[in-house]
């Protein structure tokens, strides 16, 4: 025992321990933050001895059983500071709001179309467009053209002029105006002489090409060739199967135009060698489950009360459903067994390249500040594609049984690992580590036990193994 020890055991025979050592963590807001904005804001921490009450700005906090609190407290625009009182210790942690924005509402002209510099096909009509208050008289120069724009039927604050270009310029500049409102300085417009070919050098999932109509993007395999037929920004649209996408420069190089090449050009299938989902006729030795734990290295994801990160416990629930997998039969894949980070897109690739049967993401959540993370408290399951959906409500109908928690059911998630288009696939958020409770139990190894045998209960559902 050293002196500092003696002095300890001597104190505590005089004032009571709580008062005395109590020693409280603050995790959210972390200290000299930032935060995005609104009137409340959640706070999270431990204290330690684990019952002992404080005062947070003279509001009274009763811990968890563990020592994790969970408060509300009002905040306001700029310097925030909690002050808080355990026994005689009094400390302040500080964290700010974005000030409030003072500028008054200024009428103004936004440009739409050019809003960055942009090209479009000789002989193609296409318009200008931009919004502006309703009622008023927009032109717009364009080079050394000027055109009277008119507003639309549907939404008189859009304004829109039809236009095209019989010869090939480059970076025409182009401004909207009209006397009551300030100039509005839009891209420039290129006009190409014909179709350009590109071929695709991003990696595999890392480029997609959306549709103009809003529907699911389609990913495009490295050295696809498409035809372009003009640009806005660093968006070129292509042409697949007669229909206009979107995809970013990032991923595309200029080739010679191959002679086969239309804007008729099929639809990738990346779906070529798997299936059928579920796996059928195959027996679980035969079926690969990647499992993928969420985060890692650089990238803790949501952080509990105590201090328990989000890639940690990820982690450990895979390693939970591993084991129980295995001892089933199945063949199992982690898309990381230590605590490093690996790429979205890697992820995917990995579940892909390996034919895998099946992709299950492990992750836990949080919401924003201004909720109250008890109330929000929940266990969701996403899925982006028909062939997730059918393996994410059998997973998620078995967690339902199991949690605690309020269940949302199964959501459609435009995630990154959900989009896999063919390996089913999805992201289980498997409560809130936010949420005193819910950090306490998802630590413990009944609930990972059990949360395993759930997501096994569910996988053999879905394929009837
Ligand atoms: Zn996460």
């Amino acid at each position: 025992m050293n002196l500092k020890m003696c002095t300890f055991v001597f104190a505590l025979q005089l004032i009571p321990s709580a008062l005395l050592a109590a020693e409280v963590t603050i995790t959210f807001p972390p200290s000299k933050s930032t935060l995005a904005g609104g009137d409340q804001t959640f706070v999270i921490g431990k204290v330690s001895p684990p019952a002992t009450q404080f005062e947070i700005n003279g509001v009274q906090v009763t811990p968890y059983r563990t020592g994790s609190f969970l408060t509300m407290m009002p905040v306001t625009p700029g310097k925030n500071t909690l002050r808080i009182k355990a026994g005689s210790r009094e400390r302040e942690h500080i964290f700010y709001l974005p000030k409030a924005a003072t500028l008054p509402f200024q009428p103004r002209i936004e440009p739409l179309f050019p809003a960055r510099p942009s090209g479009v096909q000789t002989g193609q009509s296409f318009s200008v467009r931009c919004k502006a208050p309703a009622n008023s008289a927009i032109s717009a120069q364009v080079g050394e053209r000027v055109l009277v724009l008119k507003p639309e039927a549907n939404d008189p604050t859009l304004y829109s002029a039809e236009l095209n270009f019989s010869s090939a310029l480059k970076d025409l500049p182009v401004t909207f105006f009209s006397a009551t409102l300030p100039d509005a300085p839009a891209g420039t417009l290129s006009a190409l002489a014909g179709p350009v070919a590109y071929t695709v050098t991003g990696k595999l999932f890392e480029t997609q090409a959306r549709p103009a109509t809003g529907a699911n993007a389609v990913h495009l395999p490295p050295d696809f060739n498409l035809l372009s037929t003009g640009y806005a920004g660093s968006s070129h649209t292509v042409w697949l199967e007669n229909a206009p996408y979107y995809v970013d420069q990032r991923y595309l190089k200029q080739i010679k135009t191959p002679a086969a090449l239309t804007k008729a050009q099929p639809l990738p299938d990346l779906g070529k060698g798997f299936g059928p989902h579920p796996p059928k006729n195959k027996s679980p030795r035969e079926t690969l489950i990647v499992l993928d734990a969420g985060h890692g290295g650089s990238d803790p994801g949501a952080i509990g009360p105590s201090g328990l990160t989000e890639k940690k416990i990820n982690l450990i629930q895979v390693r939970a459903i591993e084991k129980i997998l295995k001892a089933a039969g199945y063949q199992v894949l982690l898309t990381r067994v230590d605590d490093t980070y690996i790429g979205l897109y890697d992820r995917v690739r990995m579940a892909y390249n390996k034919r895998a049967d099946a992709f299950i993401s492990i992750h836990y959540n949080s919401c924003a500040s201004t909720s109250n993370p008890q109330e929000r408290r929940h266990i969701s399951t996403y899925v982006w594609n028909e062939i997730g959906k059918t393996l994410g409500r059998a997973v998620h109908s078995e967690l339902e049984k199991i949690s605690p928690a309020r269940s949302i059911g199964v959501q459609k998630g435009n995630l990154a690992v959900c989009r896999n288009p063919a390996v089913p696939s999805i992201l289980i958020e498997l409560d809130f580590i936010t949420a005193p409770e819910g950090e306490e139990l998802i630590q413990s190894t009944a609930f990972q036990q059990s949360a395993a045998e759930a997501i096994l209960k569910g996988l053999r559902a879905w394929s009837g193994q």
